[in-house]
Formats: structure tokens, C-alpha cells, sequence
């Protein structure tokens, strides 16, 4: 059995989404790098928007990057809302247990990166 989310926060602080899963692991998402990896078709063939340098001063008027809401599709999966407008993201569990930044789960993905 997969971990499934057995709690999910919008609002985790620091502009972060945080999950609870099923085997104890907490997950604490920066917006920004979830909204980059949003897995659309869409957002795969524009370029990561992490990799957009952004120069000089910040654009007056343009509110932080947030979710305004998540709805969960079916048993597998969970649709954010984002305040860019931009909702056709569809992540699976497992794609959002794979993009766990905890420093844990990096190690991990950088052995089997490795060994494969
Ligand atoms: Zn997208
Ligand atoms: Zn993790």
C-alpha cells in the first residue's frame, strides 16, 4: 500500500502546503515549488518557473503565490486551485510523496538516482 495523505494543510505557514500520511511522514511543500511542478500538460512545455529569473524590485500589486483551495480527486489524487487562476494540475499521491523536499526523502531520491 502507498501512503495516502491523511491530512492536508493549505496554510501550513512559511507558504508552505503540509501533509500527513498514512506512515507517519510529514510533508511541507513550498508553494512555488509545487505550483513548478505542476504536472498539466500545459506547465510541462513551459519552462520551470523556478528557472525565471526574477531581477530588481517585486511587482508591486502581485500577491504571493498561494492555493486557494485543493479538492481531492477521487482516492488518488488532489486538485489545486492556485491564485494565478491555474487549476488543471492533477497530483497523484505518489507523484506528491516523490516531490517530498524533506531532507530525508532527498537522500533517497538521490540514491536511487544513483543505483538506476
Ligand atoms: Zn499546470
Ligand atoms: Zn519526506
Amino acid at each position: 500500500m502507498p501512503p495516502t495523505p491523511t491530512k492536508i494543510k493549505l496554510a501550513a505557514g512559511n507558504n508552505t502546503l503540509g501533509i500527513h500520511w498514512s506512515d507517519g511522514h510529514e510533508s511541507a511543500y513550498p508553494y512555488r515549488y509545487l505550483r513548478s511542478k505542476c504536472p498539466c500538460a500545459t506547465c510541462e512545455e513551459e519552462a520551470p518557473v523556478e528557472e525565471q529569473a526574477v531581477g530588481g524590485l517585486p511587482i508591486l500589486g502581485q500577491k504571493p503565490l498561494h492555493p486557494e483551495r485543493a479538492e481531492l480527486v477521487g482516492r488518488y489524487a488532489l486538485q489545486i486551485y492556485w491564485s494565478d487562476g491555474h487549476s488543471s494540475g492533477i497530483y497523484s499521491f505518489p507523484y506528491l510523496r516523490s516531490l517530498c523536499p524533506c531532507p530525508a526523502c532527498t537522500t533517497l531520491r538521490e540514491v536511487s538516482d544513483a543505483s538506476s
